[in-house]
């Protein structure tokens, strides 16, 4: 029996993961993620597939990133009837992402749609409209980490923890051969060690080949505790000066996350407790998801949600949904601090709350995720003197933090880390999911230990060996 990966997206660069296993008669796909880049090329890139749709077999979803699942509604436009596998979290948090997805693209071709009409252009249409993003949601079908499910005569699936975000998971194939069983493990988005809430990423044993990730294949992250200590120092400068603090974070992980170190302050007397704010309808759901499956937590977030304490922080939070209620703030006055979407400032509420505050010197910008170039978040990250904000310049007075400890990707010490404890059977590597240079030092740094590794372009098939010996 012939099997093979084909290499359908997120090959030489990050986002819109998705690959092809064929194992004789099966054809089971390892993610179906939206590519992001410049609008013309993201609607290319995202409305076409490497193969057939229909003769697809089964979906794997690594996790509830939209640049992992978030092109399944095109995948089921295209023709797909089956089942789409995912953890039990992941599964209730692609319930509300791609649903938000959908309705992000229907708000942006809107805006499209008006200038277009003005320039005598024909209309514009999304990838795929919030209605049939929920009417996609109808395959997914849930498995718990550690359950082998047999997706066809050929081939068995079991997801491990990735611990990238909750419900993340690293999908392990076994494919029955002629020669025994051969083991593909995904590792795609891979965790840290050691990270609050989120169990360690698990390594599966007898691995014969790996996928993974390489986001930061060439960077390391600063500590966890540094990283603190500096969050610790800014907000109590910002306090010191009755300054707001606006935090753009994505709504998914991030923002439960800043939300649980802030609360952690609050509660060892770092900082004084003020006014917390999530100012995100999408965050405020998701964190319901959160709340809702404590059980996938560490073992010191589990025992806290047991002994009915607050490990997530929700005391401290006001969430807000209604448009009202957000427009409130600015009239409030500081000390306060505002967690808003979206992460890279490129449309959402975050915007007007930096249009209403950045001028204001006793203000503060925290950045805790990445800024991709070209976008408002990454202007503000560069410290630009004026910055356009719909439209309208505005004075950058405000005072700006960037905190990249914050991660939730392993670092190129943590990749290596991963690949060292995989070995003893490893026959190659595949690196995906990174920019290409960060992809080849990954690939240098796994060369120096021996190993075999490949950084495979888009669309490349790769044949292999089922054979043990
Ligand atoms: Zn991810
Ligand atoms: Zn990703």
């Amino acid at each position: 029996m012939t099997v093979s990966i084909k290499f359908c997206g997120a090959a030489r660069t990050v986002t819109g993961s998705m690959h092809l296993i064929s194992a004789g008669r099966t054809e089971a796909l390892l993610d179906c993620g939206l590519f992001h880049g410049r609008r013309d090329e993201t609607y290319e890139v995202n409305s076409g597939f490497a193969f057939n749709p229909q003769r697809l077999g089964s979906v794997v979803l690594s996790h509830a990133h939209i640049d992992h699942c978030g092109n399944i509604p095109t995948l089921i436009k295209k023709g797909y009837r089956s089942h789409i596998f995912a953890t039990p979290p992941t599964k209730e948090l692609c319930n509300y992402m791609i649903p938000d997805s959908g309705h992000v693209q229907q708000e942006d071709i809107k805006y499209v749609n008006k200038i277009n009409k003005r320039r005598h252009l024909p209309p514009r249409f999304p990838l795929y409209t919030k209605r049939e993003a929920e009417h996609s949601l109808k395959y997914l079908r849930s498995l718990d980490y550690h359950v082998k499910f047999a997706l066809s005569k050929e081939v068995d699936l079991t997801f491990f923890e990735a611990g990238h975000i909750l419900g993340s998971a690293v999908p392990v194939l076994d494919i029955k051969t002629s020669n025994g069983t051969m083991r593909i493990a995904y590792a795609v988005d891979l965790g840290r060690y050691g990270m609050p809430l989120l169990k360690d990423p698990e390594v599966p044993q007898d691995i014969d080949y790996l996928i993974i990730e390489s986001t930061y294949g060439g960077r390391k992250h600063g500590s966890i505790q540094e990283a603190e200590d500096e969050l610790a120092d800014a907000v109590n400068r910002a306090i010191s000066r009755a300054g707001k603090i606006i935090i753009p974070s994505f709504a998914l992980e991030r923002t439960q996350l800043i939300v649980f170190f802030i609360s952690e302050l609050i509660k060892r007397k770092k900082i004084k407790k003020i006014p917390l704010y999530v100012d995100s309808p999408l965050a405020v759901n998701l964190t319901k998801v959160f709340r809702d499956n404590w059980s996938y937590f560490d073992e010191i977030t589990r025992l806290a949600f047991e002994k009915e304490e607050d490990p997530l922080g929700y005391d401290n939070i006001s969430y807000i949904t209604k448009i009202n209620d957000s427009k409130r703030l600015n009239n409030e006055k500081g000390p306060m601090i505002i967690i808003s979407a979206s992460g890279m400032c490129e449309n959402g509420r975050i915007l007007h709350h930096l249009k209403n505050n950045i001028e204001d010197p006793r203000n503060m910008v925290i950045v805790i995720g990445f800024m991709a170039k070209n976008t408002l978040g990454r202007r503000i990250v560069e410290r630009k003197k004026e910055v356009k904000i719909f439209g309208v310049p505005h004075r950058l007075n405000a005072e700006v933090i960037t905190l990249n400890a914050f991660s939730s990707h392993a670092d190129a010490d943590g990749l290596v880390e991963y690949v060292k404890r995989c070995r003893g059977s490893l026959k190659k590597v595949f690196i995906v999911h990174g920019d290409e240079e960060q992809s080849k030092v990954l690939k240098a740094n796994l060369k120096k230990l021996g190993l075999k590794a490949s950084v495979p372009a888009k669309g490349e098939t790769t044949y292999l060996s089922g054979d043990k010996a």
